[in-house]
């Protein structure tokens, strides 16, 4: 019970100090400020999005069974699950409309 009030009271004295410099601040940015936050934000967002798509890259290519619908690496010679030999070079990835 103690230890909550003073950690209250700590948050209420950072909130004190810290909200009214926060708000100065961005009172004294003006419009190019503002932009220059806004860029900022599309950036780091924008930066993030292509790194998540790199990490989708990088998992291995996968296409559906024609005979069983598994989920199979694209260039294995044959499905894992049901033993189906791909003829030549393995099918693209075609929307299998069972799959969730
Ligand atoms: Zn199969």
């Amino acid at each position: 019970m103690r230890q909550d009030l003073v950690l209250l009271s700590m948050f209420a004295g950072l909130a004190v100090v810290v909200l009214p410099v926060v708000f100065v601040f961005f009172l004294a940015l003006g419009p190019a400020g503002w932009l220059f936050t806004g860029v900022s934000i599309v950036v780091v967002g924008v930066v993030v999005a292509a790194k998540a798509d790199d990490d989708a890259d990088e998992t291995p290519a996968k296409t559906n069974c024609p005979e069983c619908g598994s989920r199979v690496q694209v260039n294995a010679p044959t499905c894992d699950y049901c033993g189906h030999a791909f003829d030549g070079p393995a099918p693209d990835d075609t929307p299998d409309p069972s799959a969730p």
